[in-house]
């Protein structure tokens, strides 16, 4: 393993997603049991810039693992976005000897990093942290799956309440443009109908799914809606229907922010575990400007350029699947 490297700076930045404090206790352990230094970079590149840097220690990182949020804090900079607010964070860097990155984020965080790679070759690698789900080169993003989990909570309790008052509900979930919440958590929530960005169902095709109700007296059902949708989020949908139908007694439900917190499930410690030690080797054995992620089962280290170019595609048959069961 390389011996350069001496000092390495871990962050988190974007969106904050549960499992990253799991990602940066890896990350923190693994650098310890490499012999190196590691300090912990606060409020992402906000805090690379004004230097507020921390020495971390094995200590430090105890009883984080189940908890979620981050301990480093995260934020949006600005300031980052530009070469002068750039040169500002690596001055802060080298004031501390800070000799390699490990960022924890999605891929706005990715982008900076690479620009700051360009700029002063710095090695460094990403981990994929944002409950989206939506970064290529990564079958998983830690913190998707305790935010479909609750996604997935949430849809069973509207559920019942659905039914008792045969009610009609929508229910928002969160994904951006990526529908991969949607889509799995109304699978696993029996939803009705899911409507996600990458699907092309128009309104009256999925007017046509509810329709029916009015004949079979199935007043209560569940759309599972991205906050992605091309057609309308929760609240639009549920007016266009109101407008074509008075029949049905419709609500709607934004989970919002609920998502992004909570303890992780042991699916997204494991991952952000194997993520974080992963992260640390590759970076000792000369990689850099690279994503860790896992596909198939293993991990993999995809370059950052061709992260930016592609996108995670939903499984087609996640969809067909969705359809046939929700008859
Ligand atoms: P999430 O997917 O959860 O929103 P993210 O990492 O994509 O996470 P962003 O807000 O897009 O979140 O990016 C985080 C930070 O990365 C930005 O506030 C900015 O400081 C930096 N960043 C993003 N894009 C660039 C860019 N093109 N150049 C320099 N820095 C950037």
């Amino acid at each position: 393993m390389s011996t350069t490297i001496t000092k390495i700076g871990v962050f988190t930045s974007g969106g904050d997603a549960p499992g990253m404090n799991a990602a940066i206790r890896a990350v923190v352990r693994a650098s310890i049991y490499y012999k190196k230094e590691v300090f912990g970079i606060m409020r992402g590149y906000e805090g690379m810039i004004e230097g507020d840097i921390v020495k971390l220690g094995a200590r430090s990182v105890g009883n984080i693992l189940q908890r979620g949020g981050t301990i480093l804090k995260s934020a949006r900079s600005q300031e980052f976005r530009t070469p002068e607010g750039r040169k500002k964070a690596f001055d802060q860097l080298k004031k501390h000897g800070i000799d390699a990155l490990i960022a924890i984020g999605g891929d706005g965080s990715f982008t900076g990093l690479h620009h700051f790679f360009n700029e002063y070759g710095l090695p460094s690698v990403c981990i994929p942290g944002t409950i989206d789900n939506d970064i290529p080169g990564t079958d998983y993003t830690i913190g998707y799956d305790t935010a479909t989990n609750t996604a997935v909570e949430a849809i069973d309790k509207i559920r019942d309440t659905a039914l008792s008052h045969n009610r009609l509900f929508f229910v928002e979930v969160m994904g951006r443009n990526s529908g991969y919440i949607a889509i799995n958590s109304g699978i696993a929530g029996g939803a009705g109908a899911i409507i996600i960005p990458e699907d092309h169902m128009t309104f009256e095709e999925l007017y046509a799914i509810l329709k029916p109700g009015e004949e079979t007296a199935k007043k209560s059902n569940v759309v599972v809606v991205a906050e992605g949708s091309k057609i309308g989020g929760a609240l639009d949908l549920a007016r266009k229907v109101t407008e074509r139908s008075s029949y049905f007694d419709i609500k709607v439900t934004i989970l919002g922010h609920l998502q992004r917190g909570g303890s992780p499930t042991y699916f997204d410690r494991v991952l952000a575990s194997k993520l974080g030690v992963a992260a640390v080797e590759g970076l000792l054995n000369g990689k850099q400007d690279v994503m860790v992620g896992i596909l198939d089962n293993k991990i993999s280290f995809t370059p950052f350029e061709t992260v930016r170019s592609g996108i995670h595609a939903i499984n087609e048959e996640d969809l067909r699947i969705a359809k046939i069961l929700s008859i």
